[in-house]
């Protein structure tokens, strides 16, 4: 069987990576750019370096800084409507995913008629976007090099997943020298997120020849550098290899697949708005243990490949330690349980359960995971989760 892999033609790693933003919008010819970011990336001063060395480079900007965390369908329209009033003829993005994810969905309604809820799930964008350049500040979630944009629907409490190639930037430029601004809930949220984009790519169904050892080179990243980067926030090591890790782990799931663990967190943002990055690290133990039957000799794999266990000891024992290394994890950077989070109260997560399990295999993820759930399923490991 063929497949197919996607990635953006220009992507620029490195310390200083960002600094090719305006040579990069130059050479697409972009005159007037919309600059989408979030308010803290407007009041830290990072947008205005990045707005003055384009206009230094002979490029006007719009700023738009109004994407919220797990941004809305209304962020989008928002974005849309200051691209079409300022005449804008590029985006640029600044900021975690939910900024990228926030210019990816702009940049394709500037070609394609709205509602945005019409392109959600696999291939349904008719039409190529503004050009996009984009910058990651947090590493992450993989956005910079995916063809994937999620996207609050606010009418129906749904992330919505829109897969398409139409979705990928243009260019990625991926700096982790932004990301040494992150504080340790941040960086462990986004972290834990990144280690399931690899896990999840490569014990997924639909795991090809290509994505396997870009998401194995991304498991091996976060085993080795995350609690760094969450201990020693300004150890530059550490933040280079969690950006590589989460570019890596980006382009892996994306050609490949999410699975089980994400298809089930993002009901949990849509209806109690707990970080995305979070409430993947709260799943990523049960649900593990609950698909190990279906791909055990891969879970072994990614045992031994975060140096789980010896190399040489059995499928079955590697796996098991996994779990106890994923449950581990999650304690030393001090991820809460559902029932910890804020906003979260037992009585609404047992109401919401059976929407939640519905919306989650509505959205097509955990048909990709090692073990299909039935929605009973997904109900009891919340359970388990919370
Ligand atoms: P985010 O973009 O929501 O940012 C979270 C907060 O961290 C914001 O307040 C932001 O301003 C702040 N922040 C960002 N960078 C910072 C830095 N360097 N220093 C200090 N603060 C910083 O967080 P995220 O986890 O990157 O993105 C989450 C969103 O991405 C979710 O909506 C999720 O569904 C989506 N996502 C998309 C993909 C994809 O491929 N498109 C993949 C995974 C997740």
């Amino acid at each position: 069987m063929s497949t197919t892999f996607n990635v953006p033609a220009t992507i620029v790693t490195g310390a200083g990576a960002s600094r090719e933003l305006a040579p990069q919008l130059a050479r697409l010819g972009a005159r007037r750019v919309l600059f989408v970011t979030d308010a803290f990336m407007e009041k830290s001063g990072l947008a205005a370096r990045f707005i003055r060395e384009l206009k230094q480079g002979g490029i006007d900007v719009v700023l738009f800084a109004g994407v919220q965390p797990d941004p809305t369908d209304e962020n989008v329209r928002a974005g849309l409507r200051a691209y079409v009033a300022g005449k804008c003829d590029a985006i640029v993005a600044l900021g975690g995913g939910s900024s990228i994810d926030a210019a990816k969905s702009i940049a394709i309604l500037t070609t394609n008629a709205e509602p945005l809820s019409q392109y959600q799930g696999y291939h349904q964008v008719p039409r190529a976007g503004a050009p996009l350049v984009v910058i990651p500040t947090t590493a992450g979630t993989g956005s910079e090099v995916t063809k994937v944009a999620v996207i609050t629907d606010t009418a129906r409490d749904v992330k919505m997943m829109m897969l398409d190639r139409h979705l990928l930037p243009t260019v990625a430029l991926v700096d982790y020298e932004l990301t040494l601004s992150m504080p340790p809930a941040l960086t462990a949220h986004v972290g834990v997120d990144t280690l399931t984009h690899g896990i999840e790519a490569y014990v997924s169904r639909k795991a090809t020849a290509l994505t396997d050892p870009l998401a194995l080179a991304c498991i091996r990243l976060v085993a080795e550098h995350l609690e760094t980067a969450w201990r020693e926030p300004q150890n530059h090591a550490a933040r280079e290899g969690m950006m590589l890790a989460a570019t890596l782990g980006g382009m892996a799931f994306a050609n490949s697949s999410v699975a089980l663990v994400h298809g089930m967190s993002r009901p949990i943002g849509a209806v109690f708005h707990v970080p995305h990055g979070l409430s993947n690290a709260m799943l990523l133990p049960v649900v593990t243990r609950f698909s190990l039957p279906g791909a055990e000799s891969r879970y072994a794999v990614v045992a031994r490949t975060m140096k789980l266990c010896d190399a040489g000891i059995a499928d079955a024992d590697a796996a098991r330690a996994l779990i106890s290394g994923l449950e581990r994890l999650n304690t030393s950077l001090q991820i809460p349980r559902i029932r910890e989070a804020h906003g979260v109260e037992q009585a609404s997560f047992e109401k919401a359960l059976s929407k939640m399990a519905d919306d989650a295999l509505a959205s097509g993820s955990p048909a990709n995971n090692p073990v299909v759930p039935t929605a009973g399923e997904i109900i009891r490991l919340y359970q388990e989760a919370w």
